[in-house]
């Protein structure tokens, strides 16, 4: 950043104003529709306290915010370039769709210069942007009450990162809306072979798997059966810990795993280290 940020007061007066001059520089994410739009937009304008400032394309998109329909902030003002707007139209068009660069040759583009129009535009790729919609899409899912993992499966995740970004953003640590607490929590670990999946509960490690795993989604139904419950997107100091152990074993400090298992649990032995 060149310019200093200006306070939170002063950029929503500026989107009241429907201020142009921050067009490009500064878009608001409105917390409670999960959408990012221009300062100029002609929609009604948010609460003060549902505004959340950023001054990225990506940074929105990494919130796990999707572009508003009616004013568009990832087209250029006057004349969008029509490369940009063509694969974005085709974003919105089927965001669930898990885009490669097969999907831009089929399309008629050349992948190498998508990629470089969509870096200098947004600071990311094209397929970069396509995975954090896919990832938003999941959000929005999870809080419609889908089970988390299910919507992330659904969505057909290789790596659980920018989906647990989204999340993150939408419930913090834990989904809000879960008030059982019997539930069972999962979170993504990311380690140099691929990232796995840890199932806990405040005490124990229930199921330790690569994410990739195609017997994944049975063995979490084998585990919600097994302990009727749920399965919440979250984490415990039981996560904490397996992560840290499984960062020293990555890192060739091989030592004994101390984290304990659930009773029961028999995935985690057949992981195979
Ligand atoms: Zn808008």
């Amino acid at each position: 950043m060149l310019f200093k940020r200006p306070t939170h007061d002063h950029l929503y007066a500026a989107l009241v104003a429907k201020d142009a001059s921050y067009d490009g520089f500064a878009y608001v994410c409105v917390t409670s529709t999960r959408i990012f739009c221009r300062f100029t937009c002609t929609a009604r304008k948010p609460k003060q306290e549902n505004c959340r400032f950023e001054d990225t394309i990506a940074a929105c998109l990494e919130g796990g915010f999707r572009p508003c329909k009616r004013c568009q902030p990832m087209l250029a003002y006057g004349a969008p370039d029509p490369l940009t707007k063509t694969l974005l139209d085709q974003l919105e068009a089927d965001p669930f769709h898990r885009w490669g660069e097969k999907d831009i040759s089929a399309l008629g583009h050349d992948p190498s210069t998508v990629r470089r129009v969509f870096k200098r535009r947004f600071g990311m790729s094209f397929l970069e942007i396509a995975r954090l919609r896919r990832a938003s899409l999941g959000a929005d899912a999870l809080q419609s009450g889908d089970a988390v993992i299910d919507a992330q499966l659904d969505a057909g995740y290789q790596s659980g990162s920018g989906f647990r970004a989204a999340i993150t953003q939408l419930f913090g640590a834990a989904p809000a809306k879960l008030k059982d607490q019997q539930l069972l929590k999962a979170d993504w670990i990311e380690t140099p072979i691929g990232p796995m999946l840890a199932v806990v509960d405040d005490h124990a490690l229930h199921l330790l798997e690569f994410a990739d795993r195609p017997a994944l989604p049975a063995e979490l139904q084998r585990l919600k059966t097994r302990n009727s419950t749920a399965v919440a997107l979250g984490r415990t100091t039981v996560t904490d810990q397996i992560s840290e152990e499984l960062n020293h074993y990555f890192q060739g400090k091989i030592q004994p795993f101390k984290t304990r298992l659930a009773a029961g649990g028999t995935e985690f032995e057949r992981c195979g280290w």
